[in-house]
């Protein structure tokens, strides 16, 4: 392979993880990001649909006021959703304080009007939830002020006092399996279910609420963010959707997209995720390594394994698109993404 072919399958493997996977792979032959002549189009021309417009009504959430920049959801006994339908966290109103559950940066500015809008006062924040040790979705904590109790898994204190970040102060109580806190009259429940998303990402109960946090798992009505929504570990990822699912809970807060989440939604992403590990499976035991190779680059083993890891994947989104693309708001964005990292999961771990 010359170095403007190794390039360009270097670029597309890049473009594979970051642009809609229909617009990358379906260009004709010869064209720029086609490093080889015979690869077949990512989906079948009759059944592509038009990039990031596939979104259903099913899939939105109520508007959010932009002159507010965000929205609440009362999830009952003191317990409210605010989003700006990109992000989600959680706040707990008691009689001596307010518990806030993430400060995604986004919206966290907010956070003190939106608890006095609701709180009708002052109350302080006695207490702030780290769901995990993302800066996106706790980087606003610091911004909030005052000194509140951190409570977050001994996993993500790690993490935190790794990245050093003076946005996330780090926890001042940890857990390692389980942990109950309880103000005024309410009680939130954390677990740990080991790693998925990434280490020290727990699930967050309010049982009287009968409400369920899980950050970066359940995207209800979408297609998980790209590559199993980063899940460190993709099988541990899968574990907790079916966690979830066999839990007893009414409403799902994911951290994610519009609306939240119910069992169908739970169940819907269990079932894309068990068909795309079947279709990745599929395509991995009917691939040939090395067919349809420019026999120029047989020597040259990242071109070998490219060119199998791809049509491994494009079998995979060929599979799963007449069944899934409408279903799941978004498909065509991160199809590829989804196929490609189930492949290298299944192939290596
Ligand atoms: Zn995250």
């Amino acid at each position: 392979m010359n170095s403007t072919n190794s390039f360009l399958v270097f670029a597309i493997a890049v473009a594979g993880l970051c642009v809609c996977a229909s617009d990358v792979r379906a260009q004709a032959p010869g064209a720029p990001g086609t490093p080889y002549p015979d690869m077949p189009a990512i989906a079948p021309i009759g059944v592509r649909i038009g990039k990031y417009l596939d979104v259903p009504d099913s899939a939105r959430g109520p508007a959010v006021d932009p002159a507010k920049g965000y929205r609440l959801q009362d999830l009952g006994g003191g317990l409210y959703m605010i989003t700006d339908n990109a992000y989600q966290s959680m706040f707990l109103v008691y009689d001596k304080g307010v518990v806030v559950i993430d400060t995604p940066p986004n919206y966290a500015k907010h956070l003190p009007e939106a608890i006095a809008q609701v709180s009708g006062g002052s109350k302080p924040i006695t207490h702030v939830i780290y769901s995990h040790s993302h800066i996106d979705h706790i980087g606003g904590t610091k911004g909030l002020g005052g000194n509140p109790v951190i409570i977050a898994q001994e996993e993500t204190l790690k993490l935190l006092q790794r990245a050093k970040d003076p946005n996330r102060p780090l926890p001042t109580v940890t857990f390692k399996d389980r942990y109950t806190l309880r103000v005024g009259k309410s009680v939130l429940e954390l677990s740990y279910h080991g790693n998925g998303h990434e280490p020290g990402n727990i699930f967050i109960s309010a049982p009287k609420q009968r409400v369920l946090m899980v950050v970066d798992v359940v995207f209800p009505g979408w297609m998980p963010f790209r590559r199993f929504a980063v899940a460190q570990d993709v099988q541990g990822s899968i574990a907790q959707v079916e966690e979830i699912r066999k839990l007893d809970w009414d409403t799902l807060v994911g951290g994610h997209v519009e609306r939240t989440g119910t069992h169908a939604d739970v169940e819907m992403q269990a079932e894309f995720y068990s068909d795309v590990t079947k279709a990745a499976a599929d395509a991995l035991a009917s691939t040939q390594p090395g067919a349809g190779l420019n026999p120029a680059d047989a020597t040259n083993a990242w071109a070998v394994f490219d060119d199998y890891i791809d049509r491994v994947a494009l079998k995979c989104v060929n599979t799963l698109t007449p069944r899934w693309q409408g279903k799941l708001a978004a498909f065509d964005v991160w199809i590829w993404d989804q196929c490609y990292a189930r492949e290298q999961s299944l192939r290596i771990e």
